[in-house]
């Protein structure tokens, strides 16, 4: 398998066709995976945006106010305020804002990045990023899959790493119940998220800086013969970690 970045990619603006710039840079071939950073997906659509966009009410005043106890830092109650709206539910207020973004993604301030985002203050995650990867797959030259990928930190562990937030034209996850491991034991629970391990691959060679390498061809990775399917963000039923959070801040 490679991970092959697509070079020379411009400044993404407002309006930009993703799909024609990567056809022009690089040869697709039918098996490839396109992985697109969502920043620049944000950017081709229109998801920069500016502080003052947001004046703050007062439950993202009280929110900036509780931050800002907390971590002793300044707080822009307009940053809240964006938080709050790109939100569909606030699941931790202290020291740091997570939340479950309109699309079901649960991530640090509802993910809205202010790195990368030349002439803007913000730039909002897409608004429906399956819907933004399908489209860019519409307009490939080839039918490859397209993941759209997102840095995002974790739970329990340092150090943040590249997630898929949205994704067409491939399954979300690998299915190995039902298969056997070396000893002949049936697999019973492993259901592998590969859209979110070709993404931390991807991630790995997009860099987070300055490198300009938005956009990664996975080449030569195979599906396999599994079962596949498209759950990716758990509903609250089936999240434990999710429902042990709630009954810890409401306590
Ligand atoms: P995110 O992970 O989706 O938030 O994206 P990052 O801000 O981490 O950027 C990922 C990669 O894309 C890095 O290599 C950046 O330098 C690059 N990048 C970001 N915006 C642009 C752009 O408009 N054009 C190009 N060519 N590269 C960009
Ligand atoms: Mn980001
Ligand atoms: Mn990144
Ligand atoms: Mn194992």
């Amino acid at each position: 398998m490679q991970a092959l970045p697509v070079p020379d990619l411009p400044e993404i603006r407002e309006g930009d066709d993703i799909a024609a710039l990567v056809d022009e840079r690089i040869d697709l071939r039918p098996s490839d995976i396109v992985a697109v950073a969502s920043t620049v997906v944000s950017k081709a659509t229109g998801r920069t945006a500016d502080l003052d966009d947001f004046p703050a009410d007062d439950r993202a005043r009280s929110v900036a106010q509780r931050l800002e106890d907390a971590t002793g830092d300044e707080k822009d109650p307009r940053f809240a305020q964006a938080v709050l709206e790109e939100s569909e539910e606030l699941l931790i207020e202290s020291p740091f804002l997570l939340t479950r973004t309109h699309f079901g993604h649960i991530t640090v301030n509802a993910g809205i990045d202010r790195s990368n985002v030349p002439g803007h203050d913000l730039l909002l995650l897409p608004e429906d990023p399956s819907e933004r990867a399908a489209e860019i797959r519409a307009g490939l030259d080839v039918d490859a899959p397209v993941l759209v990928t997102d840095t995002c930190g974790r739970p329990f562990r340092h150090g943040q790493r590249g997630v898929t937030i949205g994704w067409a034209g491939m399954p979300a996850s690998r299915d190995w119940r039902g298969e056997h491991d070396r000893d002949g034991r049936e697999l019973g629970v492993t259901v592998q998220s590969v859209v979110d391990e070709l993404a931390a691959t991807a991630n790995l060679v997009a860099g987070e800086g300055a490198g300009g390498t938005p956009v990664v061809v996975i080449r030569d990775w195979d599906f396999g013969e599994h079962g596949g399917s498209d759950e990716l963000f758990r509903d609250l039923d089936g999240d434990f970690v999710q429902q042990a959070l709630r009954q810890w801040s409401y306590e």
